[in-house]
């Protein structure tokens, strides 16, 4: 006589809250990588403006010095070992080298030569070369390569600068950036129209390429810490999000179980109501027609009930059908099925159970009742019932003519003056 504890998971409802969670881990993964990827990138791209505007302002002070060399015409220079006199100038018709009226050697330092030598100073200190390119060059090293070459078509196409990061196996990783060179005045001082230069007029670039192995590091070092977060934040995210499941998972069970216990119980007396007792009715009756086992029926109904609500009030009342159930429960079998079908109306089905055993359970039940006042309950309060007991029988198209034949035998018991069994004939 259990109403059951509880509704066991079904594969679909474990099915669709694995499914849940799948899509939970997807879009926590997702927002994740979203996240992280979004920080990696813009850091990224930190980084690189940062190298970006070191390069400009390398450019900047190249050209500026330049500039102050172009302006003077070009700087004289102790000549030493080393220094020795640059004889492409002499093919513009400057003489590079003059020695004073004391004696003194000088060569002249032009703004290319300059800026060739500045650059060997910078390379040998921090790795970053400066190289002036030249259109048309009188020095062939002052020629593009190649990427200066499209770096310096692309700026024509529209732009100020271009940038590059060359990595090569085996080469230091660098990153390489190029401004364009607009000829103006200074530059009037060597060159002339005549060999195709104008004030205003883009003449070549100046470039510059920049080691990245500390970039590269921080990038690296960067990567490791937000992968590691990434992780971190991953797991705790998938934990919290998979334990909140659970728990939400179990109370939604407890709360299903409870609901589903709530539907078939009555809440007086904690047996099955009337709606769960008619179900098992159907089924005991399809199977006893199905194997030929006998099932019986004991309608029952408490004598004279209104009487213990007038005279002992309607909470002793309540008791009364509280103790009621318990002496039931006391006498029954745990096959038998016990359930509240009105207000002072029960009805138990034995299966397996002929009418005439039917009848003595009946007889059973009526005793538990007689002559002992009503322990639990305030007041010395006597309660009786009576039964009417029928038998399933071939004719009975539905369980409907079962209860009939019973509450017709119940009807007899209590014209027959309560208290007793009556049987179905
Ligand atoms: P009889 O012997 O003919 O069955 O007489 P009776 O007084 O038991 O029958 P009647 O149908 O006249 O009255 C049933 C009473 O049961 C009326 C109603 O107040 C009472 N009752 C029904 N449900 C409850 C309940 O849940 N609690 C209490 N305290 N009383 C109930
Ligand atoms: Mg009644
Ligand atoms: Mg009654």
């Amino acid at each position: 006589m259990s109403n059951g504890d509880g509704a066991p998971m079904t594969s679909a409802d474990s099915g669709g809250v694995n499914r849940f969670r799948i899509q939970l881990i997807v879009l926590i993964v997702v927002y994740t990588l979203i996240v992280y990827g979004g920080i990696f990138v813009l850091t990224r791209t930190i980084l690189a403006d940062s190298l970006r505007a070191q390069a400009a302002s390398y450019i900047d002070l190249v050209l500026t010095t330049r500039q102050w060399n172009a302006s003077h015409g070009g700087v004289w220079v102790l000549k030493r070992e080393g220094v020795e006199p640059n004889a492409f100038l002499r093919s513009l018709g400057i003489d590079p080298e003059i020695t004073t009226e004391d004696g003194a050697e000088l060569v002249l330092r032009n703004p290319s030569a300059m800026t060739r030598e500045m650059s060997e100073l910078t390379e040998e200190g921090r790795g970053i070369i400066f190289h002036l390119v030249g259109e048309n060059p009188l020095n062939p090293a002052n020629a593009p390569d190649e990427w200066e070459a499209s770096g310096l078509a692309e700026i024509d196409e529209g732009g100020s600068w271009a940038e590059t990061f060359v990595r090569t196996p085996g080469q230091t990783p660098v990153y390489r950036y190029i401004e364009p060179l607009i000829v103006d005045t200074s530059c009037m001082g060597c060159h002339t129209s005549e060999q195709g230069y104008s004030v205003g007029q883009r003449k070549g670039g100046l470039g510059v390429s920049i080691p990245t192995t500390t970039f590269d590091s921080q990038m690296r070092r960067f990567s490791i810490v937000l992968s590691a977060l990434a992780v971190f934040t991953l797991a705790i995210g998938v934990g919290i999000a998979l334990t909140m499941v659970t728990r939400l998972r179990t109370r939604l069970h407890v709360a299903n179980s409870q609901l589903q216990i709530m539907a078939v119980t009555d809440e007086l007396t904690g047996i099955l109501n009337r709606r769960a007792t008619l179900a098992r009715l159907a089924e005991e009756f399809e199977r006893s027609k199905r194997t030929d086992d006998p099932l019986s029926v004991i309608s029952l109904d408490l004598d004279h009930f209104k009487n213990i609500n007038d005279v002992h009030g309607h909470a002793t009342g309540d008791c009364a059908l509280r103790e009621f159930t318990e002496r039931v429960q006391s006498v029954t079998r745990n096959y038998d099925v016990f359930g509240r079908v009105g207000g002072e109306e029960f009805l138990v089905l034995a299966p397996n159970t002929t009418l005439a055993e039917a009848s003595a359970l009946g007889e059973r039940i009526l005793n538990a009742m007689r002559r002992v006042p009503l322990t639990d309950c305030p007041g010395t309060v006597t309660m009786t019932a009576s039964a009417g007991v029928a038998q399933l029988d071939e004719a009975d198209l539905n369980y409907d003519a079962l209860l009939m034949r019973a509450d017709e035998a119940l009807y007899r018991a209590k014209s027959a003056g309560r208290d007793q069994v009556n049987t179905d004939s």
